[in-house]
């Protein structure tokens, strides 16, 4: 919160102006950018084992959007379960910044008197970023023309070198890599443009960058309705296949834990899968839970209610960090049997499986990965290119079930694809620089896309695009790539194949 002077100053001001149609800048106890960096700077000063600031990315003009990483050790990455939630990346709806923070504050402050609260940021990372269109909160809080209604990144559309309602920005919830030619938007003064081209925006990329590279188990995105029609609704992912139960059954938890300002508890829908979203690409192309939540009935709020919304979806967000802390699941990590090194590999759980899901990859760092399932048996696989992969039966109980995989090395191994037929890249292993993959593509595929990441995840470079069915295609590396591994990505439609390269010096 801001001092408690200024906040009665503020108060005082937004309520003589509360009186009229509209203030000129939202209410004092929503947070302004400079309010959350002083309070972060306090949280680190008071709790400098549990809170670690970072930047998400930067954005469109060159501010660093502020990242906290809240958990024991916060200063180092440790092998916990991830939980990412972040707010306002439409710069007019504010309501989740407040829940974020107040949830921060919460979780800071009983840390040392309440058990379960000490479990919560012992046993898992949490990572949070309250404010993830930072240019476009500041248009807002500064009381910009139409300040209330701007939505978007504060990209210069029409490069008059100056920010214009309603012609400059971009949707960044509609600049995702996801049906994204097929979305008609592309009206720049439209509030949802969806952006020159995919990724166009700064903000979506430091999103898609830090997804791919923590993999965390749960990415939720808070928003606040600009219409009235889904007010108080947790979205969830799933449209028909096998794990649309686990999916849903953590929206349900979280919004029976969450109260609205009747009363009531939040009500649940699985969203659409034809928008280019973030919550379709970081389901469908990642393969990672993904929730976006519109909270309470309106952007802005005046008076005390700012503050009790922000309390209500603060315990709420309760429910998500008690079950990815909690499980059920599996959990375990995948390394090499022969150096110990940590593994990007795909862990497939046959129940669960399905080709429409992104392949659920661990993360680079230990090899870790987490997924949340029912009580039960379930056949668990590690498939990595250039490994033997390996397969066995896991008995979840009433928490996480630990199911490691130290897999050999075979070079000649190359895994098999979905089903016959489908999309697959092949390569000699390990390869140099300018040496080329071959991706061959059945008749009547889709169009096919290859990308190159680096172990981080972040794409090093396009190897093709657009690329047609029924021939084999030859893709050259790019000619000066750092020795090292990485990995290729083939998709078309909803079919992907992954290969891991070990790129000589
Ligand atoms: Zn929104």
């Amino acid at each position: 919160m801001p001092s408690r002077l200024r906040a009665l100053c503020l108060l005082l001001v937004s309520g003589l102006l509360a009186c009229g149609p509209l203030s000129a800048a939202p209410d004092a106890r929503y947070w302004s950018l400079d309010e959350i960096l002083d309070q972060i700077d306090t949280w680190r000063t008071q709790y400098p084992d549990l809170i670690h600031h970072d930047e998400l990315g930067i954005t469109t003009q060159g501010e660093p959007i502020p990242l906290l990483r809240l958990s024991d050790n916060a200063a180092t990455s440790e092998a916990e379960p991830r939980l990412f939630i972040h707010a306002a990346q439409h710069a007019n709806e504010c309501n989740g910044t407040g829940a974020v923070m107040k949830l921060v504050d919460d979780l800071l402050a009983d840390y040392g008197t309440d058990p379960v609260a000490k479990a919560r940021l012992d046993e898992l990372e949490l990572y949070v970023a309250p404010v993830v269109n930072v240019d476009g909160h500041r248009y807002v809080f500064d009381g910009e023309p139409s300040w209330e209604d701007w939505r978007k990144t504060l990209r210069d559309n029409n490069g008059n070198e100056q920010v214009d309602f309603p012609d400059d920005g971009v949707d960044t919830n509609r600049n995702w890599d996801w049906r994204w030619e097929e979305y008609p938007e592309s009206d720049p003064a439209s509030q949802k443009y969806k952006g020159p081209y995919p990724f166009s925006e700064p903000e979506v990329a430091a999103l898609r960058d830090f997804v791919l590279a923590e993999r965390p188990l749960i990415v939720a995105d808070l928003h606040s309705p600009v219409s009235i029609t889904w007010h108080n609704y947790i979205f969830y992912m799933g449209m028909g296949g096998p794990e649309d139960e686990i999916s849903r059954d953590v929206a349900e938890e979280w919004a029976d834990r969450t109260r609205t300002e009747n009363g009531g508890t939040y009500n649940t829908i699985y969203a659409l899968d034809t928008l280019p979203k973030e919550q379709c690409w970081i389901y469908y192309r990642a393969g990672i839970l993904s929730y976006l939540m519109e909270i309470s009935a309106q952007c802005w709020w005046t008076g005390a209610m700012v503050d009790t919304i922000a309390h209500r979806v603060a315990r709420g967000h309760l429910a998500l960090l008690d079950r990815v802390r909690t499980g059920p699941g599996i959990t375990g990590r995948v390394t090499d049997a022969a150096t110990g090194d940590p593994l990007v590999a795909e862990v497939r759980i046959d129940e669960l499986h399905s080709p429409d899901v992104g392949p659920r990859l661990t993360e680079a760092r230990f090899g870790q990965y987490h997924r949340l399932t029912d009580s039960r048996d379930y056949t668990v696989r590690a498939l990595c290119d250039g490994y033997d992969s390996q397969v066995r039966t896991v008995t979840v109980g009433a928490g996480w079930a630990v199911a490691d995989f130290a897999l050999e090395p075979d070079p000649a191994e190359v895994q098999p694809v979905e089903r016959e037929g489908d999309l697959r890249l092949r390569a000699s292993n390990p390869l140099r620089s300018g040496e080329s993959l071959h991706l061959s593509l059945p008749v009547g595929a889709p169009a096919a896309a290859v990308d190159l990441y680096d172990p981080q995840g972040r794409r090093v470079a396009t190897l093709g695009a657009g690329l047609e069915a029924g021939r084999v295609h030859l893709l050259p590396l790019p000619a000066r790539l750092e020795a090292g591994i990485y990995l290729a990505r083939a998709r078309a439609g909803s079919a992907h194949h992954v290969l891991r390269l070990v790129l000589l010096p």
